[in-house]
C-alpha cells in the first residue's frame, strides 16, 4: 500500500521507477542504517545502478546513455533518493559533468569522457565551491596559470561531493582577473600528480556522500582537457545549476513521498491526540502540486526551453517542503522520532542539506526576485 498521486507513472517511465526500486531493495534499503552510522559509500552499489544506465538517464545513446526523457530522470532521482538520499546525491552529480560536457565539450571530449561516466567505470564529481565561494561562485580564486600546452593549478576547492571517490572532476578555475569572464572549466582525472585530497567533512546528514576538499598544487592540466573556450567557466557550471536544481527537487519530493508512506504504514504507533493529522493532509497535498510542476520542468527541458523560473520555483518548494514533512515526522512519532533504527532522523537529517545545496533557498528567492524584475521591465 501507498500513497496515490496523478498522472500515475506509465510506460518507460514506470518502468524506470519499477528498476529503480527493485534496484534499492537489492543494494540501497538493507544498507541504509549502516552506511549512514559508519559514513560508508559504496562504490558497489552506484555501479548496479550505473551498469543499466540509470546513472544517465537523459544522456543520449551514442555516448552511452539511455536517452530518455527528462521524467524518466527525475522519477529515477526520486526513486534513489526515497531509498537513499546520499546515494541520489553521488547519482545526480554524476550527471552534471555529464551535462556540462554535452554543452561544452569538442566530439573528441565527448567520446573520451562521457562513455565511463555512464557505464559506472567512472564517477563524475563537480568542483565549484571555495572556502570563501559560494553562493557568490564567481568570487573563486583556484588559479590556473596557462604554460606550454596547458594550465598548471593552485589552489584549495571545497565541499565537493563525491571527492576522493569520484574519478572524473569538473573543476572551475581562475585563467584571468575578469570576475565573470575570467573563469574556466576543466575535466581533471583524480590520479592527476600536484591533485590530492584535503579533510572529508563530517556532516549533519547524507552521511553515505562523500564531501571534501580538493587540494591543487603545481597541478599540469594539458589544453585539450579545458572544456569550452578560456574565460566560458562560468556559464559552464551555471549551465549545470538549474539542471541541478531540478535534480535537488526530485529527491526533496522523492524524501517527502518517503516519510509520508512511512509514517501513514505506521501510523497506528503514532499517539492519536498528539497528532495532527491535517498538517499531513496539507503535505500530501502540496506534494501533489510539486510533483505536477517536476512533469512541467521536464516537460520544458524535453524541448530545451529556458527553466531558470521553474529550477528555482521547484527547489525551494520541494526543499522546504522535505524539511517541513520530515520535521512534522520526527514530532509526530515522539520519542521514536529520534530513535536511530526508526530511521525517521535519518530522513529528518538528511533533509536540511537539500535547502542549501545547488544555490540556497535564500538564493532561489534572490533568482526568483530578479525574474520578476525582468517581467516587469519596459
Ligand atoms: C551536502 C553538500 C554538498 C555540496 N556539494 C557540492 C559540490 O559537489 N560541489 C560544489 O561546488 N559545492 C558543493 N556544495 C557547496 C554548496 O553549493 C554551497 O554550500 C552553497 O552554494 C552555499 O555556499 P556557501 O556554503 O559558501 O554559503 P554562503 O554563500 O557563505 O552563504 C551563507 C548564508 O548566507 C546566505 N547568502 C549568501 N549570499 C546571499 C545573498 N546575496 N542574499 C541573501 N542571502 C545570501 C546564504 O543563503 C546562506 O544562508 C555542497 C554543500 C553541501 C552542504
Amino acid at each position: 500500500m501507498a500513497l496515490l498521486f496523478y498522472p500515475e507513472a506509465v510506460g518507460e517511465e514506470r518502468r524506470i521507477r519499477d528498476r529503480v526500486r527493485s534496484l534499492a531493495a537489492q543494494h540501497l534499503r538493507p544498507f541504509a542504517l549502516e552506511d549512514d552510522a559508519l559514513c560508508r559509500f559504496r562504490r558497489e552499489a552506484f555501479e548496479a545502478f550505473a551498469s543499466e544506465g540509470l546513472a544517465s538517464v537523459v544522456t543520449p545513446k551514442t555516448y552511452g546513455g539511455l536517452g530518455l526523457p527528462y521524467a524518466c530522470y527525475y522519477m529515477a532521482m526520486s526513486e534513489i533518493a526515497r531509498a537513499s538520499m546520499s546515494m541520489a546525491v553521488t547519482v545526480g552529480v554524476n550527471n552534471l559533468p555529464q551535462g556540462a560536457l554535452l554543452a561544452y565539450a569538442n566530439e573528441d571530449q565527448k567520446k573520451k569522457y562521457i562513455p565511463p561516466l555512464c557505464n559506472g567505470k567512472a564517477i563524475g564529481a563537480f568542483s565549484l565551491s571555495e572556502p570563501g565561494s559560494g553562493s557568490d561562485a564567481a568570487s573563486l580564486r583556484t588559479k590556473a596559470e596557462a604554460k606550454a600546452g596547458g594550465y598548471v593549478l593552485n589552489g584549495t576547492k571545497c565541499w565537493c561531493s563525491t571527492a576522493g571517490h569520484a574519478d572524473l572532476y569538473l573543476v572551475m578555475a581562475r585563467t584571468a582577473e575578469h570576475k565573470t569572464g575570467g573563469i574556466s572549466a576543466f575535466i581533471v582525472d583524480k590520479d592527476t600528480p600536484g591533485l590530492r585530497f584535503g579533510k572529508q567533512e563530517s556532516k549533519l546528514g547524507l552521511a553515505a556522500s562523500p564531501l571534501g576538499e580538493l587540494i591543487f598544487e603545481d597541478c599540469f592540466i594539458p589544453t585539450s582537457q579545458r572544456i569550452g573556450g578560456e574565460g566560458q567557466g562560468l556559464g559552464v557550471a551555471l549551465s549545470q545549476l538549474d539542471a541541478g536544481r531540478i535534480v535537488i527537487a526530485a529527491v526533496g519530493i522523492g524524501l517527502a513521498e518517503e516519510t509520508l508512506n512511512r509514517l501513514w504504514a505506521n501510523f497506528s504507533a503514532l499517539t492519536p491526540e498528539a497528532t495532527d493529522k491535517n498538517q499531513f493532509a496539507e503535505f500530501y497535498a502540496r506534494l501533489q502540486a510539486l510533483k505536477s510542476l517536476l512533469h512541467v520542468a521536464a516537460d520544458a527541458k524535453d524541448r530545451n526551453t529556458p527553466t531558470t523560473t521553474l529550477a528555482a520555483q521547484l527547489k525551494l518548494l520541494s526543499s522546504d517542503l522535505a524539511m517541513e514533512v520530515t520535521t512534522h515526522a520526527v514530532s509526530a512519532l515522539g520519542p521514536r522520532g529520534v530513535l536511530v533504527q526508526n530511521e525517521m532522523e535519518r530522513l529528518f537529517r538528511d533533509a536540511k542539506a537539500l535547502q542549501i545545496v545547488e544555490g540556497t533557498n535564500q538564493i532561489q528567492k534572490l533568482v526568483l526576485v530578479r525574474e520578476m524584475d525582468k517581467a516587469f521591465k519596459p
